[in-house]
């Protein structure tokens, strides 16, 4: 048992521990991830959502249920798009090769409210951070696993999306093409650059470090917030220097990851 007033001494070994036990689970996830869905390829996803058709948006960071939505529409003339931390998933080999997975939907948890204001399509809800849902879109939020809001329809265990898939076709999606952005005005990102990326370009990078090319290094790491002065990470972003790489970590990101920041060497910064 640590208490307040405890000595560095003291604290340190389980500090320690904690980064241990955190690493683990990182690299279990990983695998988990990487052998069942192949290893994630730099991207670029489109923030249009196409007209003309039925859509569902799909927040949160469970890719098996993703997975399974995009099988049971799959040919139903349905088109899928990712919101939030499940992003990523357009990296996926085997979740890409899905030609209905379109593109990404708007930016991070703390805007939900705002853009699933009267979206013509169901939102399924996945673990996430999320906002409580309001009157002018809570008949079209789904929850499953661990998710759940008063009102929302649940997909059980089961995971027969049928609720979703019918709230879809009945609501019909957007007549016109909708080109949106990211906070910059931005209409792509990029997701991808896991470590295998990175490593598979590490004879680049060193040389370019070497050559002077890349001089600097940012890790702009950090999950997102509502509060107007979460916007330091866009201005930090925009004022780092041509010669440098930004790595970025967790929801942040929709800070500035639709800014077109240049390459270095072939290499996007
Ligand atoms: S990365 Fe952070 S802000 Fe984003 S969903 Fe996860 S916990 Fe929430």
């Amino acid at each position: 048992m640590i208490g307040y007033g405890e000595s560095v001494e003291t604290l340190l070994p389980t500090v320690l521990k904690v980064g241990e036990i955190n690493l683990k689970c990182m690299a279990l996830l990983d695998k988990a991830n990487t052998e069942t869905y192949g290893i994630p390829e730099p991207t670029d996803v489109t923030l249009t959502i196409e007209k003309g058709g039925p859509f569902i948006v799909v927040t949160g960071h469970d890719l098996r249920d993703l997975q399974l939505l995009l099988e049971q529409t799959e040919g139903k003339g349905i088109n899928i798009y990712t919101h939030g931390e499940m992003l990523p998933a357009h990296a996926y080999p085997f979740l890409k090769k899905f030609s209905h997975l379109k593109g990404n939907f708007g930016t991070a948890w703390q805007n939900q409210q705002k853009e699933f204001d009267h979206l013509p399509a169901p939102i399924l809800y996945t673990t996430n951070c999320l906002m409580p849902p309001k009157s002018s879109y809570a008949d079209r939020v789904f929850t499953t696993e661990m998710v759940a809001f008063p009102g929302a329809v649940h997909i059980d265990e089961k995971k027969d999306f049928t609720p979703v898939i019918e709230k879809a076709l009945e609501l019909g999606g957007y007549k016109e093409d909708q080109i949106l952005t990211g906070i910059n005005g931005g209409t792509k990102v990029t997701t991808g650059f896991g470590h295998a990326a990175i490593l598979s370009h590490a004879g680049t990078v060193v040389e370019a470090v070497k050559s002077g090319a890349i001089r600097h290094f940012f890790l702009v790491a950090g999950c997102d917030g509502a509060k107007p002065g979460r916007n330091y990470y866009t201005e930090f972003v925009k004022q780092t220097p041509s010669d440098s790489i930004v790595l970025t970590l967790a929801c942040g990101k929709f800070r500035f990851n639709d800014l077109e920041l240049g390459e270095i060497g072939g290499l996007p910064r």
